[in-house]
């Protein structure tokens, strides 16, 4: 079938890859446009994902291959939706294209990553190191090519470019901007962390031994900045003692006043990620209450069970510093009815998931709920939402929604 407008998809994490596929698959043309400089999302940043506790390759390799064997997906990364016109049926898009400086021709001989004199924080890693100027995206980046943030360069340096024997990079290579026509438009432009700065109390900003859980999928990450060695960031130690803090900033007012369903256990398989590699460490999870929905229950009782694994019922009041300079938590214990005031080698603060369309795009055709989500029953006809864009949900929930995402967007070229 030939259709004569296009599903246009913004985001290509695994819901956006997903709906492109299915789209695509069932006969349609789809241009996917992706705002960083590969596809994959925040799951291509994980060390495990559960319930089958597969390295993420497993799932986006499958997908990557999908994708390379079809002519109908537009990919465009490094792009961004710039404006919506026209009704549904027959949208008229723009979309921005960043120059990359790097062309299809990189084989990824990495010969320019050595010459390269200027160093950036790797924002893969959360900034736990650093990469070159030029550099891959991470080790499953697609499109597989190397990347310049030329914000990072030296003045006037194109040593890169003298080593590469590919003729693959243009120092002076510019943006395109792109129209479409499209009949439907299908946002699933993820999440991001919640901020763990802004939880004053927590210590995030008082101890480079205070992370978050999405620093931890790094650490315990083959491609991560300790070669997946879980070690102390202060000193590059192995951790003895963990705690994770659970609802940090979230359902609270005063942060993100939402669940995010997902962060419970989120660390309770990053409990295993330690006890995998050093079984002494002793693991202490603070809690308000542990949500994980279904047949997740079975995974909870596995790791709370475990000998070294202490599960204590109370909000985290505090993190300060203790006199050695490691992180305390300060917390009530409420099933003992007291408080609790102890000393961690690491401390990871479980934060939410907080919509990236909060604080990105505001283009007056959709309308985002008051936590920044985009809720598809309030959008106008032929634009949809899916995946964490919609509501947080882990991994198999996206999937399966923007399967059906992609149905309700063919329906719409079908009618017009
Ligand atoms: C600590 C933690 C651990 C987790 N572990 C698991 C697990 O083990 N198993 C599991 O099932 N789930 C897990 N999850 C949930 C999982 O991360 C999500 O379900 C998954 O990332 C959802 O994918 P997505 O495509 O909706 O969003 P994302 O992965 O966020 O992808 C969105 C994509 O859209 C792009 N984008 C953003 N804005 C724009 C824009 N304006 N234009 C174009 N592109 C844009 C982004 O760059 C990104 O590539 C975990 C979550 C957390 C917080």
């Amino acid at each position: 079938m030939t259709s004569l407008k296009k599903i246009l998809v913004i985001g290509g994490g695994i819901s956006g890859i997903t709906t492109a596929l299915e789209a695509s698959e069932t006969g349609y043309e789809v241009i996917l446009v992706e705002k960083s400089p590969t596809l994959g999302g925040r799951i291509s940043g994980f060390h495990q994902y559960f319930p089958k506790m597969c390295p993420p390759t497993c799932g986006l390799e499958i997908n990557y291959r999908r994708l390379r064997s079809n002519k109908s997906i537009d990919v465009y990364t490094h792009s961004e939706l710039k404006s919506i016109s026209g009704d549904p049926g027959a949208f008229k898009v723009v979309v921005e294209k960043k120059p990359t400086y790097v062309n299809d021709q990189c084989v990824l001989c990495d010969h320019c990553t050595p010459v390269c004199p200027s160093v950036r924080s790797n924002e893969f890693n959360y900034g736990m190191d650093k990469t070159k100027a030029i550099y891959l995206p991470n080790f499953m980046a697609f499109p597989s090519k190397y990347h310049i943030d030329r914000e990072s360069c030296e003045t006037g340096c194109e040593k890169c470019v003298e080593a590469c024997k590919y003729n693959a990079i243009n120092l002076n290579m510019e943006g395109e901007t792109y129209e479409f026509d499209v009949a439907s438009i299908v946002f699933a432009t993820g999440w991001k962390p919640y901020d763990a700065k802004k939880l004053k109390n927590l210590g995030f900003s008082k101890s480079p031994d205070v992370i978050n859980n999405v620093m931890m999928e790094r650490l315990a990450s083959v491609s991560g900045p300790t070669k997946g060695k879980i070690l102390r960031p202060s000193n590059q130690q192995p951790v003895q003692s963990i705690a994770f803090v659970q609802c940090a900033g979230s359902r609270d007012e005063n942060h993100l006043p939402y669940c995010s369903s997902i962060c419970c256990l989120g660390s309770l398989k990053q409990a295993n990620y330690i006890l995998e590699q050093n079984p002494d460490s002793q693991v202490t999870i603070f809690y308000i209450d542990i949500r994980t929905a279904g047949k997740y229950e079975d995974f909870v009782a596995i790791v709370q069970n475990h000998p070294n694994v202490e599960m204590i019922k109370g909000k985290v009041a505090n993190v300060v510093l203790g006199q050695t300079g490691n992180p305390v938590v300060e917390a009530e214990d409420i099933l003992k009815q007291k408080m609790v005031s102890r000393e961690y080698d690491l401390v990871v603060l479980a934060t939410g998931m907080e919509p990236n369309l909060k604080t990105q795009i505001s283009l007056k055709e959709i309308k985002l709920d008051e936590d920044g989500f985009l809720n598809p029953d309030f959008q106008k006809p032929g634009i949809y939402s899916t995946g964490t864009a919609k509501r947080p949900v882990d991994v198999n929930s996206s999937i399966q929604d923007a399967t059906g995402t992609s149905l309700k967007a063919i329906q719409n070229v079908v009618a017009n």
